[in-house]
């Protein structure tokens, strides 16, 4: 088969960006399926959710901000530890950088090694990497849950459990049924699993979805502005990544090896859901995964550039 470009470094065209209005408190940032960004706007204060890439990338969310409020940006919140979404925290001049007990435990443990491949996997999208002065550390860590008030509006910062990572966070607007669900949901996107939880993801999506959201920001791919939309994305990433699992589950039961598991799911999963962005870039690192949680790694193992690099050789070299 012919040599697939390692990740995201044959992705080099720019995605038109969106910023979308779901109520007088949230905004969505998006560009077809680049990582996105959602912003609360309170009657005092405003929260970004994830950051974009690097601080110059995040000046354009703050331009547009400002476009529609002159509140002060005062938290920014991590809906898990990837530095694609949060290396541009230190744009916004934040009061508190908001994250779960479990994601802040991640970036001690694995921090610098993510950024280093992250920033090798997606060049295009580490623009002015220069500006990133380095690690994104929290200042406010919860647990579980953790209600902010930004005057009359009421924001829930959850956990509902591990799926894309071991500390996924949604922020929830219970007055205006507005859910960001980072990673957990994407749309017309394919779900990154290299750092997953895939036994777990399933129930935490029923989590979301007994929210009953009206609107749904993902982590890539547009805003969900129905009901019937929230449903589609919801359903969408359950498919896949259980049909994903269960085929690799089935490869491993069966004594196959890595590579001939990848191909087979590679072969399988493409007809349906090859035309989402990142599928080929994702696939050999959710398969890697998938293979590890269905033999012996109960935690994710750590990515560095380095097994970056062996793996993707190993798989598509
Ligand atoms: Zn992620």
């Amino acid at each position: 088969m012919s040599h697939k470009k390692f990740a995201s470094q044959a992705d080099l065209v720019e995605k038109k960006i969106s910023f979308d209005k779901l109520s007088d408190h949230a905004y969505a940032y998006t560009a077809e399926g680049d990582p996105n960004t959602g912003i609360v706007v309170g009657d005092d204060a405003v929260m970004v959710i994830d950051t974009q890439a690097t601080p110059v990338m995040a000046q354009d969310v703050i331009r547009r901000i400002r476009e529609v409020t002159d509140k002060p940006i005062r938290y920014v919140t991590l809906s898990h530890y990837h530095a694609v979404r949060v290396l541009g925290a230190s744009a916004y001049k934040p009061e508190h950088i908001i994250a779960s007990r479990d994601t802040c435990d991640l970036i001690v443990e694995r921090g610098e090694a993510d950024m280093k491949s992250e920033i090798e996997r997606f060049p295009r999208l580490f623009q002015a990497v220069e500006s990133v002065p380095g690690l994104t550390w929290p200042t406010l860590v919860f647990e579980k849950r953790l209600t902010l008030m930004l005057g009359k509006l009421q924001v829930e910062i959850m956990q509902l459990g591990r799926g894309h990572t071991k500390g996924d966070t949604v922020v929830w607007l219970p007055q205006d049924r507005i859910l960001f669900s980072g990673d957990l949901v994407e749309y017309d996107a394919t779900p990154y699993t290299g750092d997953a939880y895939l036994t777990d993801w399933p129930a935490t999506l029923d989590a979301i979805a007994a929210l009953k959201p009206e609107k749904l920001v993902p982590g890539r791919g547009a805003s969900l502005v129905t009901p019937a939309q929230v449903k589609a994305g919801l359903e969408g990433t359950r498919a896949f990544v259980t049909e994903m699992f269960d085929a690799v589950k089935r490869g491993a039961a069966t004594g196959k090896d890595l590579k001939s598991v990848y191909h087979e799911t590679y072969a399988l999963l493409q007809p349906k859901f090859g035309r989402w962005v990142i599928f080929d870039h994702c696939l050999p690192f959710d398969v890697s995964r998938a293979y590890d949680e269905a033999t012996q790694y109960k935690d994710p193992r750590i990515w560095t550039a380095q097994r970056d690099k062996d793996m993707w050789e190993a798989l598509e070299g």
